[in-house]
């Protein structure tokens, strides 16, 4: 990090302007909006300048820069069109301990002038440090178009609401969890419709609610689907959940870069558990649950994929309204539909597969045998979990039921993440080529025509048919 980003107040303070021209008045602009007390020196100075100054109480100086001018000042801003004196009011900044900005040139500054959205009391900054301004300016677009006019109204009555809420809600957890629930009402609503006495009763309605909630009562977990590793497939729903957690029970199954969207001071516990490795058992999980919702806190139980596709989440559900605690479910997307999305395979496809069947090879374990006959039978496409280990097992089953042994199977290995692979081949030879190719974990294997290799150009039964 080169440039630290900081706001500086600058009302009736005194900041050295030097230049007279355009790029000058821009920033004069800037600077008596931020009420500072300028000088601006320039052998010429603009007739605009001269009426600003007559308005905002600027002071001028008709004279050349030297370097005596930046004493008295906090601030210096380098604005001519003349790099060498540019250089040269830089220079006399630095000597005399004052930050320099230079008009676009990050170089010769000690200070930048970043690109703002200003919606008061909020105030944006970007900066890009001069590296890529076209990128700076897209981005700023994209959050001005977000951050309309309502937001400097909200923004401003919240600054006004501050001191009761902080009163209200004693708990640093509460309060924010209050201000997260404001956010997505109908307070930007009632703003953006200028009904700003309406918005102030709904706060006040809104507080008093909150104020009467006991801090325990408002304990509760979510049990959020991470999705398939890919932080992009994450659901809005699922980063507010994150956002708003302050302690996250989380699977080794969720990647980091999905880690990295959670709240910064949530508390993070990893209950990881990976085939053969390491694990802490379920019942000790429900337990885990169980006590830090009723300290009060807002608990994520996030899990790779969706928490109801082989996830335990069920359990934890149960176990959880049993003990008298609010849960809410947000899914996510699983690993059968993150694998077909990144490695090309249509799960349903017309003439190839009608249907998709979700199994597990280690639900035998739990004594639910697995009907491996009625799915040899079946055309629907099999996307089995947990399956790496027991391929061999599975292949067999399928063949010794029927299922063409040239069956098409693909395994795909760390589905949507980078280091993302897919091995293919038949029910013949698949588990051999999985253990030649040391595939990394999690696996996902997907049974069916769809999983063979598409070959562009050839022939395609299904599009002749007419649509349905
Ligand atoms: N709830 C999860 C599944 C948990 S069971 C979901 O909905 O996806 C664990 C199994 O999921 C793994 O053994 C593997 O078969 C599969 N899996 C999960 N994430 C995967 C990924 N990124 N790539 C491939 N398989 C994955």
């Amino acid at each position: 990090m080169r440039w630290l980003p900081l706001f500086l107040d600058l009302r009736g303070r005194p900041v050295l302007l030097v230049g007279g021209g355009e790029v000058a008045l821009r920033k004069l602009r800037l600077l008596t909006a931020a009420g500072a007390q300028v000088t601006v020196v320039a052998p010429l100075i603009d007739p605009s300048i001269h009426q600003l100054a007559v308005e905002s109480g600027v002071l001028l100086r008709e004279t050349r820069f030297a370097a005596e001018h930046v004493s008295g000042h906090r601030l210096v801003v380098a604005a001519t069109d003349d790099a060498a004196v540019n250089l040269q009011v830089a220079h006399a900044a630095e000597a005399a301990g004052l930050f320099c900005n230079v008009v676009d040139d990050g170089e010769a500054s000690s200070a930048i002038v970043p690109s703002i959205i200003d919606r008061s009391p909020l105030m944006v900054a970007i900066s890009t440090g001069g590296a890529a301004p076209m990128l700076a300016r897209a981005i700023r677009e994209r959050l001005e178009a977000q951050l309309d006019e309502t937001t400097g109204a909200l923004a401003a009555l919240l600054q006004r609401w501050r001191p009761r809420i902080t009163a209200a809600l004693g708990d640093a957890a509460r309060r924010r969890d209050f201000y997260s629930g404001l956010l997505r009402g109908a307070l930007s609503d009632l703003l953006r419709q200028g009904r700003s006495a309406d918005a102030e009763r709904a706060l006040e309605a809104a507080l008093q609610s909150a104020a009467r909630t006991s801090a325990a009562a408002r304990g509760r977990v979510l049990l959020v689907g991470a999705g398939p590793g890919d932080a992009g497939l994450l659901t809005l729903r699922g980063l507010r959940a994150l956002q708003e957690a302050d302690v996250i029970l989380h699977d080794k199954l969720v990647s980091s870069e999905v880690l990295d969207l959670a709240r910064r001071d949530a508390e993070r516990i990893d209950v990881g558990k990976r085939g053969g490795g390491e694990s802490t058992p379920q019942g000790v999980i429900n337990e885990l649950l169980v006590e830090q919702a009723r300290r009060g806190r807002v608990v994520v139980r996030l899990k790779g994929g969706d928490p109801f596709v082989f996830g335990r989440g069920g359990e934890e559900r149960e176990h959880l309204l049993a003990h008298g605690i609010d849960v809410e479910v947000v899914p996510g997307i699983t690993a059968a539909l993150g694998a077909g999305a990144s490695a090309g395979i249509a799960l349903t496809h017309r003439g190839r597969a009608a249907g998709l069947r979700l199994l597990s090879a280690e639900n035998g374990s739990e004594g639910l045998t697995i009907d491996w006959a009625d799915h040899a039978r079946s055309r629907d496409t099999l996307a089995i979990y947990m399956g790496l280990g027991a391929l061999e097992r599975i292949a067999a089953a399928l063949r010794a039921n029927g299922r063409s042994a040239a069956t098409p199977v693909a395994l795909v290995a760390s589905a949507t993440r980078r280091d993302q692979q897919v091995l293919r081949g038949t029910l013949a030879d698949i588990a051999e080529a999985a253990a030649a190719a040391q595939l990394r974990t999690p696996v996902l294997c997907i049974v069916g025509e769809v999983a063979a290799e598409f070959a562009v150009g050839a022939a395609d039964t299904a599009a002749a048919e007419p649509a349905p």
